[in-house]
Parts: C-alpha cells; structure tokens; sequence
C-alpha cells in the first residue's frame, strides 16, 4: 500500500480533501458522502448496499461516483476490502483504527473483528524465518456464526 500524500492531520475528512486535492479532484459533495457513510457505518457494507443507502439520501450520487471513491479510498488506504464468501465484497473504514482480523459468516455476511496477539507474534516470527518483511497483512477466516451454525442443523432435521 502506497502512501502518495503527506498526511498532515489526523482528522479523516482533512486527509481525505488532500487526498481529492492530490489526485487533482474536485471534492464534491457526493464524494464526502461516500467518506462519511464509512466513517459512520459500523458493518461492512457492500458497494452496492452503499450506493442505495446514498440515493436516500442524495438522489444526485451516481453509481460510478460511489464505486470509484470507495477504489480510491481503497487505494489510498482509508479504506479496506472485505470479501464475502459468495464473491461479493464490503468495505470498512480502517484509516487511524488499529489493526485486527476478520471472521465472515458465508451466510449471512456478518463479520466478527478479532486481535490475537499470538496470532499476530506467530505471523511475524513466521516471516523472519522466511526473510520476509511484512508491510501488512489480511486474515480472514470464513466460516457459519453462531446463528446461522443453528439455522442450518435446524434445515438438516426438518
Ligand atoms: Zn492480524
Ligand atoms: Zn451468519
Ligand atoms: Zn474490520
């Protein structure tokens, strides 16, 4: 991940108009829409579940302008991608929260956030030993949660 601006404040929506200034965008209210939908959304939604939770509010916001802020937020990292089980994916805020892991139920797309400080030790003694320095890493673990794990042995009695 590459860091193409200086980061001059810690405050996201700063960071983010220096970043549109950057890119030579203009920043357009559609654009921080998009910025304070992550900023403010504690589930991981989808592209798609972005873009119509927008049009509620702003019938103006068009569907590419939505998909190619979350890629630049993405790209910028501001942003991180998700991938569900059913190849779909969501998006999470991750500019100044620390770092941790993910669980994704393939059913029903919910994500349980961990840190595991043995996991995390693990992974970098296991990167030493390949002479390998990590920049930054993903795990994800997929997988049924607890509701939907009753759910489905509920379908296979019935
Ligand atoms: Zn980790
Ligand atoms: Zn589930
Ligand atoms: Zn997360």
């Amino acid at each position: 991940m590459q860091y193409q601006y200086k980061i001059v404040s810690s405050d996201p929506k700063l960071v983010f108009l220096q970043l549109l200034e950057t890119k030579g965008l203009k920043a357009t209210k559609q654009r921080q829409l998009v910025l304070d939908y992550l900023l403010n959304s504690k589930k991981h939604a989808s592209p798609e579940d972005i873009y119509r939770d927008l049009c509620k509010k702003d019938r103006s916001i068009g569907r590419a302008t939505v998909f190619r802020t979350l890629h630049l937020l993405e790209e910028s990292g501001f942003a991180e991608k998700i991938s569900f089980g059913d190849g779909r994916h969501g998006y999470e805020f991750k500019f100044g929260r620390p770092h941790h892991d993910h669980m994704i139920c393939v059913e029903c797309n919910t994500v349980i956030e961990f840190i595991n400080d043995t996991i995390e030790r693990i992974q970098h003694k296991l990167a030493q030993t390949h002479k390998f320095s990590p920049l930054w890493h993903r795990h994800e673990i997929f997988g049924r949660c607890h509701e939907c794990s009753l759910k489905k042995d509920l379908g296979t009695k019935s």
